[in-house]
């Protein structure tokens, strides 16, 4: 399986973009994680291999972003100061803190979005794609 990230402008969130791309490519895919509203949309999920380069082709031809998805989680604990600004700001809930407030970042969830990044007040993390 392969992950792609695909981000929808308002205009095409509010379109059956997937399932023209579904039925257009034959492909199955599942959804990992998606978030709609009226400021667009994103969406991870996963694509078999065999049809991945087709899936891209069709989401693009509908006017959307599609990507391969490589965000890497670099984060330096020496650095951070714990002020949850990462963790909150975070929109699929892929960072977690422990009891002794050590972060948890959850590869499997994050939508490679940037947002913790930006928001880190030390430059603690780094998200790499
Ligand atoms: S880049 Fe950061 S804020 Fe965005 S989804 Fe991943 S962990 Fe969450
Ligand atoms: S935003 Fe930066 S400093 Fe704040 S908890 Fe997250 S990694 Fe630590």
């Amino acid at each position: 399986m392969v992950r792609l990230f695909v981000r929808f402008s308002p205009e095409k969130a509010e379109e059956p973009v997937t399932a023209h791309v579904i039925k257009e490519t034959g492909a199955t895919m599942s959804i990992l994680n998606a978030k709609m509203d009226q400021s667009g949309g994103e969406m991870l999920i996963n694509v078999d291999s065999s049809n991945v380069e087709d899936v891209i082709e069709a989401f693009r031809a509908h006017g959307a972003e599609c990507n391969r998805k490589r965000g890497i989680f670099q984060v330096d604990e020496n650095l951070c100061i714990y002020c949850g600004g990462c963790y909150s700001l975070c929109p699929v809930e892929a960072i977690m803190f422990e009891a002794d407030y050590k972060l948890i970042f959850l590869d499997e969830k994050c939508i490679a979005c940037k947002n913790c990044e930006d928001a880190c007040p030390v430059k603690a993390i780094k998200i790499l794609t």
